[in-house]
């Protein structure tokens, strides 16, 4: 159990998901979170206010945003910001344009967790619809590519930057049948690898990817619609990994896949 770093270390894949976050952890930091109003997202973004952090949250349905906005205040946390876009749609000006909005209102940024995702379809390639495959490829890769090009100027600005993608077993090891899903996935744990590499001897910017494993969501829901959701893990209970890769006790940890729950 890990509560600080002292050692310098890097830290074990198996630190990292049983991290114990001190209180506070997050003070003083700004994180952005992709997909905030529902499924993983939603409970990162509490979470990581819980610890302290200002969070901005970013997504598509501003009632589902506002509804988080509202919790945070409630129980104290600092005042967070709300960034409606539709990954889908949005362009490389409007990301930019978020640079901005981020400097005049909270004036730093020292993580993104990129966790917005689409299922799309679970068929053979032989049958995938190319309009859904493009959109699938867009919102998990490109947008995620995007939003991460565009803030990296300010990323850099901060000590120690930690941008994290969220990838799927099915990225790791593709799988027949998830289609777009899995080839979107493997692309961003290359993307994760590539922006790694390109930066590891001139920023102090880390590049991770955390795979949390089945999960009860909504996504997963239509994923494995015959499973009984009480025999998977809820959002809580994967939160020491999500914090621990934003603070400052994985500022070594680089260009890794974490598992949460490894089969064995
Ligand atoms: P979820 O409940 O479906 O939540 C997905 C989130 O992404 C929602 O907030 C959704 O917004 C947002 N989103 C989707 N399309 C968007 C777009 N075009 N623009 C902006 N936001 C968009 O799914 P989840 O299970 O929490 O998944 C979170 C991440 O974990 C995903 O990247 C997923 O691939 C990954 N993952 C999940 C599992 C699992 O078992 N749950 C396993 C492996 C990986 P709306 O609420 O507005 O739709």
């Amino acid at each position: 159990m890990n509560n600080s770093n002292p050692s310098n270390q890097a830290l074990t894949h198996e630190a990292i998901r049983n991290f114990v976050p001190a209180e506070q952890c997050l003070d003083g930091k700004t994180i952005l979170v992709t997909g905030a109003g529902d499924g993983i997202g939603r409970v990162a973004a509490l979470t990581y206010a819980r610890y302290g952090a200002t969070v901005l949250l970013l997504g598509r349905t501003v009632s589902k945003l506002e509804a988080v906005y509202d919790e945070i205040e409630s129980m104290g946390g600092k005042q967070p910001a709300v960034l409606p876009m539709d990954l889908e749609k949005a362009s490389y000006a409007e990301m930019q344009q978020l640079e901005g909005l981020i400097v005049k209102e909270v004036g730093q940024l020292d993580g993104i967790l990129h966790n917005a995702g689409l299922l799309g379809a679970l068929t053979p390639l032989e049958m995938y619809d190319v309009d859904i495959f493009a959109k699938v490829m867009h919102v998990n890769t490109t947008a995620t590519f995007m939003l991460t090009q565009a803030l990296l100027p300010l990323l850099k600005d901060a000590a120690h930057g930690s941008i994290v993608f969220t990838t799927s077993t099915v990225g790791t090891h593709p799988r027949a049948f998830w289609g777009a899903y899995a080839l979107s996935k493997q692309a961003v744990e290359g993307m994760s690898d590539i922006f790694t590499q390109e930066t590891r001897n001139t920023t102090n910017l880390r590049f991770n990817c955390i795979n949390p494993g089945g999960t009860r969501s909504n996504m997963r829901a239509h994923a494995f619609p015959g499973e009984d959701p009480m025999t998977l893990k809820t959002p809580e209970e994967i939160m020491a990994g999500y914090v621990c890769l934003m603070t400052d006790a994985s500022i070594d940890v680089r260009g890794q896949v974490v598992a949460l729950q490894p089969k064995h």
